[in-house]
């Protein structure tokens, strides 16, 4: 049997479920085996989030870490933060005039 290639492990067969349960579309890494996904911890438009067969996440955009299971708590405390955000963006939208004008 040949074992130059390498077969996805349990944390990787893992990621794939907490991904799809979040219907975050995600590909695999030929090679290394890692799954790569649009970050849930920043906004972008190509995919830097990795998530490796040990486990770990590391996402190259905005440096966040962590571990398989901190992924999803910290998912879920995102959705909120993100609500709280976007409620006070709002707010503030409307009381400071520019303020969603780009800082540059
Ligand atoms: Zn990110």
């Amino acid at each position: 049997m040949a074992t130059n290639v390498q077969g996805p492990t349990p944390e990787n067969a893992e990621w794939a479920v907490i991904l799809e349960e979040l219907e975050i579309p995600y590909r695999q890494r030929r090679l290394s085996g890692a799954l790569f996904a649009l970050c849930q911890f920043h906004d972008e438009k190509s995919p830097s989030m990795f998530m490796w067969p040990d486990g770990n996440l590391y996402c190259h955009g905005c440096n966040v870490q962590m571990s398989i299971n901190e992924f999803l708590p910290e998912v879920h405390a995102g959705a909120v933060v993100q609500e709280e955000w976007q409620a006070h963006d709002q707010k503030m939208r409307q009381e400071i005039p520019g303020w969603d004008e780009p800082p540059f």
